[in-house]
């Protein structure tokens, strides 16, 4: 049984007291729910604020990026270390817009993902195809590499504990969602992949999916049998609409 795992990409967006109000009014919204994980992923310059608002209780703290090496001179790098001591859990990796407009390769994906397992995160991979590759009807292509480059080498823990996020560029931040058909046909063949690589690991990781996931579009995604949770940009930026996300199901 995969617990549903509901995450919020805040991406370059809310100061620190702007991150500190939205949790406040988050916590008390979502205290009564224990069926899905819930996971928030601020700007680093409020991890450490909101971790102190969440400590103890059922809302996660995730990053948005990683550098993979611990320490060193790489100026303007945040190193999986530091994102642990700021009390996160999760990591984002490879998010489209990384790879878009920051050169994030599948290889560089695959250093981070390891990167982030060796200082204790479980790393969100996001995969994902344009428009322009799923009109020359290319989105399996695309996702097969993604996994199988940026996935590769992991141990057998690592293999059960990662968890994939498919989101198809066209749909993020456009309005466009992926029918649930859609989404569902790319996440069981994401699945059938990581088979392929990590046999008796492939049941049990959670794939997300993300691309203008709203709170009046969640339940039909999720109840495809593929989808074990959403990755959320927009709608994760308002207390109660993230809220409302997380209680798709009541
Ligand atoms: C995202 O940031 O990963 C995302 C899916 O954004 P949005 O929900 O706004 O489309």
């Amino acid at each position: 049984m995969r617990k549903p795992l509901m995450a919020g990409n805040w991406k370059m967006n809310k100061t620190i007291s702007e991150a500190i109000d939205f949790t406040k009014a988050l916590k008390s919204l979502v205290a009564d729910v224990s069926d899905v994980e819930i996971l928030i992923c601020p700007a680093f310059t409020s991890l450490s604020a909101v971790y102190n608002e969440i400590k103890g209780g059922n809302i996660k703290l995730g990053a948005q990026n990683l550098f993979w090496e611990n320490k060193g001179a790489f100026t303007g790098e945040v190193s999986p270390v530091m994102i642990k001591d700021s009390g996160c859990s999760y990591v984002l990796i490879g998010h489209s817009e990384r790879r878009q407009y920051f050169g994030e390769t599948d290889e560089k994906v695959n250093k981070k993902t390891k990167a982030a397992f060796s200082a204790g995160l479980i790393p969100i991979v996001c995969v994902g195809e344009t428009l322009d590759e799923r009109e020359k009807n290319e989105t399996l292509k695309v996702i097969e590499t993604q996994i199988k480059n940026g996935l590769a080498g992991l141990d057998a823990e690592q293999s059960r504990t990662v968890v994939i996020a498919y989101e198809p560029v066209w749909a993020i931040g456009t309005g466009k969602t992926a029918t649930p058909e859609q989404a569902q046909e790319v996440h069981n063949f994401a699945r059938k992949i990581y088979s392929q690589m990590y046999k008796d690991s492939a049941e049990k990781i959670r794939i997300l999916y993300g691309g203008s996931v709203k709170p009046d579009n969640i339940s039909t995604l999720m109840q495809k049998p593929d989808i074990d949770g959403g990755l959320v940009g927009g709608a994760s930026l308002e207390s109660d609409s993230f809220a409302k996300l997380v209680k798709y199901s009541k």
